[in-house]
């Protein structure tokens, strides 16, 4: 089946084309009718689905008559954090080549000056969150009567980050002739019941059992020590010992967490960046910008920061923490083996309440998560890593552009990335030196680390 019998418009087909896709995915393919039939749509769909195009395509198409006024935007897509945000702009960009339309973007961290007038120059689509675009619209910027369409793109997650009132409130201000696109990857009973206030005899668009894993990504868990050096250890030995892996999101389950193993892995000589939310929005783009570009092999990541990232052909997965709702570990490994390539998932279990919460996923996803049956051998502090930083050209032009971005450089290491591989002798110590910590190693002076020969 191809994108042309959905009855979209030629633009938007040329794009496609432009593209490459050849077939719609199965949302696109049930959805996009009914979106062009100005159907509400319910979409039960995971990121990695295709889930985007599928109401982009038809928006566009929409679109394509009337124009839009003065801080009266006609369409507006609401999405839980900026990263998702932005990702639509730039889907929008992508399959709106061929159009002449006015996308706005109203996330955090960026001036509001900027945002107004765009705002002021018309708006045919605009893409927002919710706290900054009610930020506007009480200083009186904007106006949400003209929505003819409204898009609530991955509602369990604006569930999960409390932002349920605010689009109850957003749902008032819209009128209510407005067409509904809502997006949700699980149905909890909060949602369902917005779903009933939002939506007007909705098709139901179900494109995979709610909280199901991709089959092409295999699954293992492995078991380490509890305490976080030890779970750091194991994590380093896991990414060395990976076959096949290309990038890898790591993903912690507090902020601080991605701070301290972040800086571990620089420590230790890794290719890595970090996303959590405390990090300013120039801060966090850069940081998703060098591994989308393969700049940076590792990304630590936290579930808010990381939410339906579209990073196409993510290797690895790594849980160094075991996500406390089952329902965040679907969404964390469904960040690889996405548009059909495969994929690797490792959780790391330590102790008994971790057991738990395996548990709890395994009941979730309908199936049982193999233990890896080859421990990965203890950490080689010597040999260099096959995912250690970058080499020293690749390394000089990422402290020039930290350089430059004196904002991005606040969630960076100190200074460069240091390549310890280099500082250290080439053959290992007999026998190894006992550990405090997984940084001590790293910073024994290079003599300490020398045997000693020993006299008869
Ligand atoms: P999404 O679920 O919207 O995050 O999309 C996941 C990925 O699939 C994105 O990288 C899209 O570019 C890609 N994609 C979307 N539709 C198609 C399609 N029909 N064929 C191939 N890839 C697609």
């Amino acid at each position: 089946m191809s994108f042309s019998h959905l009855g979209l418009s030629d633009k938007v087909l040329a794009a496609v084309a432009a593209t490459g896709y050849k077939t719609p995915t199965p949302i696109q393919d049930q959805a996009i009718p009914h979106v062009l039939a100005r159907r509400d749509v319910l979409g039960i769909a995971q990121t990695g689905t295709g889930k985007t195009a599928a109401f982009t395509l038809p928006m566009l198409t929409l679109l394509e008559q009337g124009r839009g006024r003065a801080r009266m935007p006609r369409t507006l897509i609401l999405e839980p954090t900026r990263e998702l945000a932005a990702q639509v702009e730039q889907s929008f960009a992508k399959y709106g080549a061929n159009h002449k339309l006015n996308v706005a973007l109203l996330i955090g961290g960026v001036s509001f000056g900027d945002q107004d007038l765009k705002l002021t120059r018309g708006v045919d689509v605009l893409i927002a969150t919710p706290g900054r675009l009610l930020d506007h619209f009480e200083r009186g910027r904007l106006l949400l009567s003209g929505v003819e369409l409204l898009v609530i793109d991955e509602a369990d997650r604006m569930l999960d980050m409390g932002f349920i009132p605010d689009i109850e409130r957003i749902g008032k201000l819209v009128p209510f002739t407005r067409q509904t696109l809502f997006f949700t990857a699980t149905m909890p009973p909060e949602i369902r019941h917005i779903t009933e206030q939002f939506l007007h005899n909705p098709v139901r668009v179900e494109v995979a059992r709610p909280a199901t894993t991709v089959a092409t990504t295999t699954q293992l868990l492995v078991r380490s020590g509890r305490e976080s050096h030890e779970k750091r250890d194991t994590l380093r030995r896991l990414i060395r010992a990976a076959d096949g892996l290309k990038n890898a999101i790591i993903f912690c389950n507090r902020k601080r967490e991605v701070a301290t193993l972040y800086r571990s892995l620089v420590r230790h000589g890794f290719s890595v960046q970090a996303l959590h939310g405390d990090m300013d929005q120039p801060a966090r783009m850069a940081a998703l910008d060098e591994f989308r570009r393969g700049e940076v092999t590792l990304l630590v990541a936290s579930d808010v920061a990381a939410r339906g990232l579209n990073i196409v052909d993510v290797s690895h997965i790594y849980n160094f923490d075991v996500p406390p709702h089952p329902d965040d570990y679907v969404h964390r490994i469904g960040r690889t083996s996405r548009a059909g390539r495969s994929g690797t998932a490792i959780t790391i279990v330590a102790g008994a309440s971790d057991a738990k919460a395996v548990a709890a996923i395994e009941k979730l996803i309908g199936q049982t998560i193999p233990w890896m049956d080859k421990q990965p051998q203890p950490d080689d502090a010597i040999a260099p890593s096959r995912h250690a930083a970058p080499p020293p050209a690749q390394a000089a032009r990422q402290r020039h552009r930290g350089r430059t971005d004196a904002r991005h450089q606040s969630n960076r290491p100190t200074g460069p990335v240091r390549r310890i591989d280099d500082a250290r002798p080439r053959r290992a110590p007999q026998p190894a030196p006992a550990r405090a910590d997984d940084g001590d190693a790293a910073h024994l002076p290079a003599f300490l680390l020398r045997p000693v020969p020993l006299k008869a």
